[in-house]
């Protein structure tokens, strides 16, 4: 598969064409970033490592029925993927409170959600990705009904299998954001799943090993990221 144009350049990954115009190559990047991009380092080995777990975990999905964007990796921090129309809308799950749901809600951090929280946020890094619920959506068009109702239950079936498999490996999967896309008509997972995107604790002492190491400065961020890899099995050389 050939790269081609150069598309985008987002906080952490570059978007290229392909020779097939129903493909893009992700090119994960070292840079990591927080409170929408006023924090940037670039810390080695983190593009390889999130491509290779975004690939283990795109894979477990979709064997579990889950449609995503994932084709293959391509190479130590490229994947190439279904080219999406992407819904401006991020997804989010809490199974835990944490982040900014503790902030808004003044609730104590590490709180069992039982049910789980869905929340909708708009991706918009000048405005700091408001919050929005369904009638936002409709009111702009940012999807349609039928397609909130399928990112809702794609969400929650993500849940169902992440919570499972990240509890086999001694983690408590906190919270996540999915983004999501259209292909040939139908709503497909897009972006990625790593530890920049989603909160986990070590499920005996509570000790974070995802982007908060980063937000907080409390140091080993690829270190942890790579921990939590050995413990569900993505090879990682
Ligand atoms: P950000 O936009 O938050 O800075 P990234 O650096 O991760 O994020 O950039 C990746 C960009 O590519 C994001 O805007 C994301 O919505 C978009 N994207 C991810 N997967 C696909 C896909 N399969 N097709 C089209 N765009 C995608
Ligand atoms: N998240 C993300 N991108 C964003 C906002 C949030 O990947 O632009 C993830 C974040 O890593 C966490 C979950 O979504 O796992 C919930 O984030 P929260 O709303 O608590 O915001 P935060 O305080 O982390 O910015």
């Amino acid at each position: 598969m050939k790269k081609g144009k150069h598309l985008f350049t987002g906080k952490a990954k570059t978007v290229y064409e392909t020779d097939d115009p129903q493909r893009l190559i992700l090119l994960f990047r070292n840079d990591t970033s927080a409170f929408d991009g006023e924090k940037v380092e670039r810390l080695e080995r983190k593009g390889a490592t999130n491509n290779k777990f975004n690939a283990f975990i795109m894979q477990k999905l979709e064997a579990a029925g889950v449609a995503t964007h994932f084709d293959r990796l391509l190479s130590e921090n490229e994947s190439l993927v279904k080219r999406l129309d992407m819904i401006p809308v991020e997804c989010v799950v809490r199974n835990i409170s944490a982040g900014s749901l503790s902030k808004r809600l003044g609730v104590k951090e590490g709180e069992d959600l039982n049910p789980p929280v869905f929340e909708f946020f708009l991706k918009n890094d000048p405005l700091h990705d408001p919050m929005i619920n369904e009638y936002h959506i409709r009111a702009f068009g940012w999807a349609t009904d039928g397609e909130v109702e399928v990112m809702q239950k794609m969400t929650f079936s993500t849940n169902e299998v992440l919570k499972k498999l990240f509890a086999d490996a001694g983690l408590l999967l906190v919270d996540f954001k999915l983004e999501f896309g259209r292909f040939d008509g139908k709503l497909v997972l897009g972006d990625e799943f790593t530890p920049d995107g989603c909160r986990l604790w070590d499920a005996r002492t509570r000790e974070k090993m995802d982007k908060d190491r980063f937000r907080r400065d409390l140091g080993g961020v690829v270190e942890a990221y790579e921990e939590v890899a050995r413990r569900l099995g993505v090879p990682l050389d």
